[in-house]
């Protein structure tokens, strides 16, 4: 049996690939992340590894869906990260038992699992490295392999947008864990990734080159994110422009806040004499 199951789920809602991963982590005393969905698959592996916790990379609804089902089915404890707790319960409908802060450790089995703040695709995301004597050595434990969430995919890019989105947060994220040079990254959509650190480059790269382009649009005199989303885009957006508007909008958020463009929630401008 593998200390760490992975279970694709189905789900419906924007999820990037329309299934979204589940992980059980641990052969005993499993933790288990993501449920995203009730699936037959997910119970026979809770069913080999009598799962103690449960907690979600974040809340967006393609990661949570069947976690009250779960939680209560399996009598596990519910975590969530620490300061989220309200959000947590709308998401899921659970009053959380306990929360995880930045660099927290949940056992898991055979497992330590490390809690990373990851902000950015969601305020509340986090990342969870596992590690642990079974697994790498504790002192390793940063090198181990990392449960990512949303924050990286395989193929493609994920969504940074409000009203969740940061991309300040996001890039700092990326690079946070790039800096740590994981083994292995377990994303919560596609397949694991095993080049991580060409992956969270690629990831980072193509926020810069379209945050460029979006400069370049504001300072050639295009104000709304309706109108930069046409110049900062060439492929066609027809099924996908509000997601691209929006993108546009926490672009214009990082720049503002970075003093390269003003931004007033609607109008963009050119700092003056820049
Ligand atoms: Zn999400």
């Amino acid at each position: 049996m593998d200390r760490i199951a992975s279970v694709s789920i189905p789900v419906s809602g924007p999820a990037p690939t329309g299934t979204t991963n589940a992980y059980v982590i641990g052969r005993s005393d499993a933790l288990l992340v993501d449920p995203a969905g009730e699936s037959d698959d997910l119970e026979r592996a809770l069913d080999r590894r009598s799962p103690t916790a449960v907690l979600a990379t974040h809340t967006h609804p393609d990661h949570v869906g069947a976690l009250a089902r779960y939680a209560r089915e399996y009598d596990l404890d519910v975590y969530t990260r620490s300061g989220y707790e309200k959000r947590f319960e709308r998401a899921t409908g659970v009053k959380p038992d306990a929360n995880v802060r930045d660099g927290d450790v949940l056992p898991a089995g055979d497992f330590d699992v490390e809690a990373t703040s990851t902000p950015g695709h969601a305020p509340d995301h986090v990342a969870l490295t596992i590690g642990g004597v079974d697994a790498t050595p504790r002192s390793e434990v940063r090198n181990g392999r990392v449960l990512v969430g949303d924050l990286a995919v395989a193929e493609g890019s994920v969504f940074v947008g409000p009203p969740d989105g940061d991309m300040r947060g996001y890039l700092t994220a990326l690079r946070r864990l790039h800096a740590r040079g994981p083994a292995e990254l377990l994303p919560g959509h596609g397949p694991a990734i095993d080049d991580p650190r060409a992956v969270l480059r690629r990831l980072i790269a193509h926020r810069l080159d379209r945050e460029r382009t979006v400069l370049a649009a504001v300072r050639n005199g295009h104000e709304t994110p309706e109108v930069v989303v046409e110049t900062a885009y060439e492929k066609d957006l027809s099924g996908v422009r509000d997601l691209a508007r929006r993108a546009v909008i926490a672009h214009l958020e990082k720049l503002a806040v970075e003093g390269s463009i003003e931004w007033d929630g609607e109008r963009a401008r050119p700092v003056a004499n820049c």
